[in-house]
């Protein structure tokens, strides 16, 4: 691992500079290929999350899983993960703003360093975050899934492509659907955008 990255996971392990850090079994900061095109964000780890230090372990992430090796048809680990939340909420409850504020200059030193070409939002916390940031304002997050938004964010030229959070199929199997309609237009954008190169060359 890059010696910047490694700085940054300790950093991240250590931190507390919000009131989550003290609930918390681990720190989670993400995982997976450090030079990936493509990188997942999601909300904040959950219960599996926390004892395992992983992101996306339980019930959410293998469904998670399963779209991207599925679907995408890439195995998990060509991908990277991570949430802009690092420490899990008591009860699962959503991050408050200030958390979000405290926590995300993290997500925003990985982004600068992995530099990815697409970035997954998974909910609506990463898709107001990232979409902020590109000064898009949002009415709700299935007002925006599936669409793509190419958008200047920390200096970097990217495609954003918002989903509904993997969890809420958990609760309402009818939206895995839309997911997974999501999922295979971020495929057919990985496809245009590799051309002739091969998708291989892209992960
Ligand atoms: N939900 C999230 O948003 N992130 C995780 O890591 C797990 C569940």
């Amino acid at each position: 691992m890059n010696s910047k990255f490694e700085e940054l996971e300790r950093e991240i392990k250590t931190c507390t500079k919000c009131r989550l850090h003290q609930f918390r079994k681990n720190a989670v900061p993400g995982e997976g290929n450090l030079h990936a095109e493509i990188m997942f964000i999601g909300e904040a780890p959950g219960y599996n999350e926390d004892v395992q230090g992983k992101p996306f372990v339980g019930a959410a992430g293998k469904f998670l899983t399963e779209l991207i090796e599925k679907i995408l048809g890439v195995p998990r680990s060509s991908v990277y993960i991570t949430n802009v939340v690092k420490c899990r909420p008591p009860e699962n409850r959503d991050p408050y703003p200030d958390e979000i504020e405290t926590c995300s200059p993290y997500l925003d030193k990985q982004i600068m360093l992995i530099r990815p070409k697409i970035i997954v939002t998974l909910g609506k916390h990463s898709t107001n975050y990232i979409l902020s940031k590109a000064n898009v304002k949002i009415k709700s997050i299935t007002s925006v899934r599936g669409q793509l938004f190419n958008v200047t964010i920390l200096g970097i030229s990217l495609n954003v492509v918002p989903t509904l959070h993997p969890a809420a199929a958990l609760y309402n199997p009818q939206l895995k659907s839309y997911i997974e309609a999501d999922f295979r237009k971020i495929k057919e954008l990985i496809h245009k955008d590799v051309g002739k190169k091969g998708l291989e060359s892209y992960f």
